[in-house]
């Protein structure tokens, strides 16, 4: 049961296979099993779920179960849910009990899913390795002693262990793809502005987006048709006809042109593994043999996007995390003297260092004689870098290349050397910076650990991203692998 796809377990549930109750039973026994050596979860809680599962055996029974009715689905901390604990990976949010919905949430909860906890995450999404979580680093089930990715590591984690059939991640910089990569899963980061982030804890408004992990891409795409659409309580969302991203999965790729940016192809240039582009030629050469064809793009200005986006995220990261002041809810300070020190020892003490690091460089770049020279500088780069993209999609479908430069790391490896950490999302952060739809996907093994390809598509290409996914997966099986883990 613990190795089949949403759309298997579906069938399961509508043939009276497995009850929803039994189902998520299945799943909590083998959390309470086998997370204390992964540590994905930071919120479980059985009753709740356990309610919520015979809630939707009980629409089933009444003739109203959908696609998701009684699936079990891991939720990253960082989505907030009504009466649960809700932290984001943070000291600030340890004792946050969420008092409503985000609109992902309420979505799968209309659509009958059944949540079976809250994921580890880098503190407020800060972070490729789910190492600057306030509670403790999770673990990589192909190998322990190395990192998921991150920020969205407990989710892929959770997935790769089958401690959940799928969860949900964000995708600021690389945070969906990244650890689906590191864990041998398939994530989608959708086109910006198409799911809601509408109690999405805030990291950087203008780049996070929201999107599934799973194992196949054809389970991507059942997902991601519940968590997108229009929601006017957040502005950025977009006015859209509801798609069905999975109406395109079995189309042939005869005549498909995949774009392959010198930049991440070229010697040397962005310090790829040897191993990791081993697997990345095959996975190309795989995509050839399914008719696709490959011509050279450029994106010059690739070179550019760390730099801009960590001045652009820090900058709107240290705006959004104002709000955690120790007076409304969070975290506060045991003792202090005035007010303003109730603040300053709150901050202090409720915000770790990566966190502390981007509100610096956040609030240097913002200030007064600084915001032209860097923050305005950024915004223009980020044009470019769009541009960039816009002139190689005039002569590709789809560009792909390597998801993370390398494969899982050691837990400790990076965590002393921010910049070093920083280059873990070499290869994704300009999408976020473009606002593109793009996803990973496995595509093998290097040295026994996964290595991702990633796909990326022109705005609203989802279905595109997608169907090239479901096609190679009906052509491999590296999705189907599992590490050895209970
Ligand atoms: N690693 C990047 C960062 O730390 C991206 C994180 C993300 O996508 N949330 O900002």
């Amino acid at each position: 049961m613990i190795d089949r796809t949403l759309k298997q377990l579906a069938q399961a549930l509508s043939a009276k296979e497995i009850s929803s109750v039994e189902l998520a039973r299945l799943y909590l026994d083998r959390i309470d099993r086998i997370d204390p050596r992964i540590k994905a979860y930071i919120t479980v809680d059985r009753e709740k779920t356990l309610a919520q599962a015979a809630a939707a055996d009980a629409r089933r029974a009444a003739g109203e179960a959908g696609p998701l009715t009684g699936i079990p689905l891991a939720q990253k901390d960082i989505f907030c849910a009504e009466g649960w604990r809700t932290t984001c990976g943070s000291k600030m949010l340890g004792n946050f009990v969420c008092p409503y919905d985000a609109a992902v949430i309420e979505r799968f909860n209309a659509a009958g899913a059944v949540m079976l906890g809250k994921t580890n995450m880098d503190e407020f999404a800060m972070g490729s390795s789910t190492e600057t979580s306030y509670f403790g680093v999770t673990r990589n089930p192909w190998d322990v002693g190395r990192v998921p990715g991150g920020s969205s590591g407990g989710s892929a984690a959770a997935v790769a262990a089958r401690l959940a059939p799928a969860a949900t991640g964000t995708d600021t910089g690389g945070s969906i793809r990244q650890p689906a990569a590191l864990c041998n899963l398939t994530g989608i980061k959708p086109t910006y502005g198409v799911v809601s982030r509408y109690g999405m804890i805030a990291y950087a408004s203008s780049l996070d987006q929201g999107g599934p992990m799973a194992r196949t891409a054809e389970d991507c795409a059942l997902l991601l048709k519940v968590m997108a659409g229009f929601d006017a309580r957040d502005s950025t969302s977009l006015e859209r006809p509801a798609e069905d991203y999975a109406r395109d999965l079995e189309k042939p790729l005869a005549g498909l042109k995949i774009g392959l940016p010198k930049e991440f192809f070229g010697e040397g240039g962005e310090g790829c593994d040897a191993g990791v582009m081993r697997r990345i030629e095959e996975a190309l050469a795989e995509y050839r043999r399914l008719g696709a064809q490959t011509v050279e793009v450029g994106l010059p200005s690739m070179k550019l996007a760390i730099p801009a986006y960590y001045v652009i995220a820090s900058a709107e990261a240290s705006s959004n995390l104002a709000r955690y002041d120790g007076v409304r809810y969070g975290y506060r300070a045991p003792e202090y003297d005035d007010i303003i020190d109730m603040y300053m020892k709150t901050r202090a003490q409720g915000f770790g260092e990566e966190v502390k690091r981007r509100i610096l460089i956040g609030t240097y770049v913002l200030s007064h004689g600084y915001y032209d020279a860097y923050y305005l500088q950024a915004q223009r780069i980020r044009r470019l870098i769009a541009g960039d993209f816009a002139e190689a999609f005039k002569r590709c479908d789809l560009i792909m290349g390597p998801t993370s430069p390398t494969t899982a790391f050691r837990i400790g490896e990076r965590v002393s050397d921010p910049v070093r950490m920083y280059l873990s999302d070499i290869y994704t952060i300009a999408v976020n910076l473009a606002g593109l739809p793009a996803m990973s996907m496995p595509a093998g093994f290097a040295e026994g650990l996964p290595v991702g390809l990633q796909v990326i598509g022109d705005y609203f290409a989802e279905a595109k991203l997608l169907n090239a996914a479901h096609r190679y997966q009906q052509a491999t099986d590296w999705h189907l692998r599992r590490p050895t883990i209970g």
